[in-house]
């Protein structure tokens, strides 16, 4: 591409990006966490909609996908979750075709008072966006979009097909982009601008979810050692569980892209419940745990290991003995996933186009990573046979309080995703 293309588009960025924070304050209104997209995808539909894409607006089914691989069960009904998808046909086919993905679902706020503003009242200080999904990712479903807006506002369209992906689920399971390549959707390559402060991901880990459930034998508290103490029981069986992630952690076990990363692998204990009185020893416990994987660790494996961690520790228990834990996988069965590992000519074209993008924003090489979280990248990478580039502005306290994302580097995003778009699907006159 020449400089003075390169300048066009860069500056055609500029021009919408007014119209660009407006979307993005409006998106980040709708309080888009699971089971609550369906105002914040039908906004996402109708901007789709307004740009002449072809919108396909779906429910997503268990049954249509539950039987593919990267499928993680689900406890619950799936009667809301609807996905998004708005597609431009080339009319040239000249280019090589991308999938434009982002997910519309956000993570929990938490406790209000911890907020300094109301998190889904989203509001601008100086250089920050802030509240939640500002960062995580609807800033990434903004610049997938204006990248194309840039590009039409200069009277051109990508010269290859391009699909714009707005997905759910997923913080939790990852099924609505599954259920995006179930009904077809495939591409040469794969944009998510996931929120990585401007470094290509060139791994992530996996990530497992499971709960358990523990019996005890309530008695009064007057005479408490007649019983079996459900919530105690929990606190060796999770430093059983910490044991274990610090073997997973170990070096002779770490993937290669995570060589420099001494604890890559995270074991959260997310979520606990138990009890019902406080005079009553407790008869039952749950907690749920999130457990980071390798790429190319075995899920089916890990899942094994983590029974057997659970089952030892629980023989040490007298009650716990004859009464085992009971293990409920659900939520994310992700397995990791390299693009470092992906040495196709594909891959490495894609890599390389980024690369120039990025360097036409920014003035500098792309810096690649490896990121501790997963992300849907996985579906493309692992059951497309598609590079999957994550790439994403710089944002703070993801799934925390007064989550924020940068808009200057909201802006560098798009515009490196405009280039690369012209880039890697060529022009089309419109
Ligand atoms: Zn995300």
């Amino acid at each position: 591409m020449n400089t003075t293309h390169t300048t066009r588009i860069l500056n055609a960025v500029d021009a919408c990006f007014d119209a660009e924070i407006d979307f993005l304050m409006e998106l980040c209104a709708h309080p888009s966490t699971r089971g609550n997209e369906q105002s914040a995808q039908a906004f996402v539909a109708k901007e789709l909609t307004e740009r002449e894409l072809h919108t396909d607006t779906w429910n997503v089914k268990v049954k249509d996908i539950a039987h593919l691989p990267g499928f993680s069960p689900v406890l619950g009904d799936y009667d809301n979750a609807i996905n998004v998808v708005g597609t431009h046909r080339s009319r040239e086919q000249s280019g090589r075709s991308l999938i434009l993905n982002g997910h519309i679902d956000v993570v929990p706020v938490g406790p209000l008072d911890m907020w300094h503003a109301p998190p889904f009242e989203p509001h601008i200080e100086q250089d920050w966006m802030y509240g939640r999904g500002t960062g995580d990712m609807k800033a990434g479903i903004a610049s997938n979009l204006f990248a194309l807006d840039a590009l039409r506002q200069l009277g051109f369209a990508p010269a290859a097909d391009v699909f714009v992906q707005s997905v759910v689920e997923e913080e939790c399971t990852g099924n609505g982009a599954l259920a995006c390549l179930q009904r077809g959707y495939q591409a040469d390559a794969a944009l998510i601008p996931e929120p990585f402060n401007e470094n290509l991901a060139i791994a992530q880990v996996g990530t497992l979810w499971f709960q358990v459930h523990l019996k005890g034998i309530p008695v009064h508290a007057a005479v408490a050692s007649s019983g079996a103490n459900a919530i105690e029981a929990a606190i060796p069986l999770m430093a059983a569980l910490h044991e274990m992630e610090h073997r997973w952690n170990a070096l002779e076990h770490r993937h290669a892209a995570f060589a420099g990363h001494s604890h890559a692998l995270n074991l959260n204990i997310g979520k606990i419940a138990g009890g019902d009185w406080t005079s009553s020893v407790p008869s039952w416990c749950v907690f749920d745990v999130r457990m980071g994987l390798f790429p190319g660790q075995d899920l089916e494996a890990a899942k094994l290991e983590v029974e057997q961690v659970l089952r030892e520790s629980a023989r040490q228990q007298p009650f716990l003995r004859d009464h085992p834990p009971e293990i409920v996988f659900h939520g994310f069965q992700a397995a990791g996933y390299a693009l470092s590992d992906d040495t196709s000519r594909i891959a490495t074209a894609a890599i390389s186009a980024l690369d120039s993008a990025h360097q036409a924003t920014n003035g500098r090489p792309l810096e690649k990573m490896a990121i501790t979280a997963t992300t849907d990248a996985r579906f493309f990478g692992l059951y497309a046979n598609t590079p999957a580039l994550v790439y994403g502005p710089t944002a703070e306290a993801i799934h925390g309080f007064n989550e924020r994302v940068s808009l200057d580097s909201v802006r560098r995003i798009t515009q490196a995703t405009a280039l690369f778009i012209a880039d890697w699907c060529g022009l089309e006159k419109i």
